[in-house]
């Protein structure tokens, strides 16, 4: 079959890998039939993400229909419509017990590689360094979908692809981040970085009863979707200085909740990633602008500061003497996605929000290679990408 794979840095592929198989009793195999491209695996993209290998098959975003199911799995039948969660989680395990499913302790086979760095392993996900598991991704035909009757959410309304897909990954994230932002009555919610996950952010702040949402980027066309689509007002920060504006927008007690939707590879601040140590010290020594400072800085005193945002490593030279002087409360994570999956699939099929919104770009596996230079370059307006392969 056809799949994309990793090479290096800002090296993907179109390769021909084997078809996965039926390896555990739990096992479903899926066929997909769309699968974007997130920017989380723009950090693999670029290098940043250590225990990559080549010809690692990537992608984290998919869906398709059931093909093929193991003995024991009980839920899915062949010819299912299935969105696939990202985080591969066991479903039996304390974690997954207690709906923190994207902290499984049973799903990662090299957990002992994570323990090293983090002390302890989170669940292992798709496509995503063998570190976090070291399953092939859904960026190909066929997936392998391991625990299948834990991750995977059946849909049988008849309701395309585009719209339910995001269920993967962007819309649970940008709903979880607003959820760990505390949003309360009249608060103003700051969210930065207007990709897909901030404009899920956006709409989720609303739906979680934000009186203002402020989004802030650089990139025109993402900033005017916060706009149009996700009625915030916008700040461009290569025009404006963002504790400023925030100030005067709000004043002078800043944003009640702060979203940062940006992570590892904010603009302006060089390479923060784990994988490349030298980068990484230069950017400590520079003392550079960076999301998560900015977002400490500006967030009011007793104020929560929600990180979506991926980090990898000791990613920052965070200031956390702000953050205890300022009282303020921090929540972050890989997104618990199951948690989200059946309340958001009835948001859309309610016709509460239709997440096809974001989607910029569609192409063909081939043409994998291709968006992800886009994508990473944000050129020709790329907010969103769904490959078909
Ligand atoms: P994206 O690359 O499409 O968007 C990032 C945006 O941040 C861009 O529009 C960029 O212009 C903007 N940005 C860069 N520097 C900025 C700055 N200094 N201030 C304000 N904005 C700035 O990525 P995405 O798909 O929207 O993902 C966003 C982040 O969320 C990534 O770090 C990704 O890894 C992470 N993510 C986390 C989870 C999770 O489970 N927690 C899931 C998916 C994605
Ligand atoms: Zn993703």
């Amino acid at each position: 079959m056809q799949a994309l794979t990793w090479h290096g840095e800002q090296d993907v592929r179109v390769s021909e890998v084997p078809k996965p198989e039926i390896v555990n009793p739990n096992d479903a195999i899926i066929e997909i039939t769309a699968t974007a491209i997130c920017g989380s695996d723009l950090h693999l993209y670029n290098g940043y993400m250590p225990s990559m290998r080549e010809g690692d098959i990537i992608g984290h975003e998919p869906m398709g229909e059931v093909v093929e199911v193991g003995d024991e799995v009980e839920t899915l039948e062949v010819g299912d419509r299935v969105v696939v969660p990202f985080t591969i989680s066991c479903g039996s395990c304390w974690f997954c017990g207690s709906d923190m499913y994207s902290l499984c302790d049973n799903s990662n086979p090299n957990a002992e590689i994570a323990r090293k760095v983090m002390g302890h392993s989170p669940a292992a996900l798709f496509g995503y360094s063998h570190m976090l598991g070291g399953y092939a991704g859904g960026q190909a035909e066929y997936l392998r979908i391991p625990y299948a009757d834990v991750g995977p959410v059946t849909v049988d309304s008849g309701l395309p692809d585009e719209q339910v897909l995001f269920l993967s990954d962007v819309f649970p994230t940008g709903y979880m981040a607003a959820e760990n932002a505390d949003i309360e009555e009249n608060d103003t919610v700051a969210v930065w970085g207007c990709g897909a996950v901030g404009q899920f952010a956006i709409q989720s702040a609303w739906m979680l009863g934000a009186e203002r949402v402020i989004a802030i980027d650089r990139i025109p066309e993402r900033l005017e979707m916060a706009r149009e689509h996700g009625d915030a007002e916008t700040i461009d920060f290569e025009e404006d200085d963002v504790y400023d504006r925030l100030m005067e927008m709000t004043g002078d007690r800043g944003p009640d909740r702060c979203i940062d939707a940006v992570g590892t590879e904010a603009h302006g601040t060089g390479l923060v990633g784990f994988a490349d140590q030298a980068k990484q010290e230069m950017h400590l020594q520079e003392d550079r602008p960076h999301v998560l400072r900015q977002a400490i800085k500006c967030c009011r005193k007793g104020g929560t500061l929600s990180v979506p945002g991926v980090y990898l490593g000791r990613s920052d030279n965070l200031p956390f003497g702000p953050v205890m002087n300022k009282s303020l409360t921090v929540k972050t994570g890989q997104t618990h996605v199951q948690r989200y999956l059946d309340p958001l699939l009835e948001k859309i099929e309610e016709g509460e929000i239709d997440p096809s919104f974001v989607i910029s770009h569609q192409a063909s596996l081939e043409d994998g290679p291709e968006m992800y230079e886009t994508f990473n370059e944000k050129e020709d307006e790329c907010i969103k990408t769904v490959l078909t392969p």
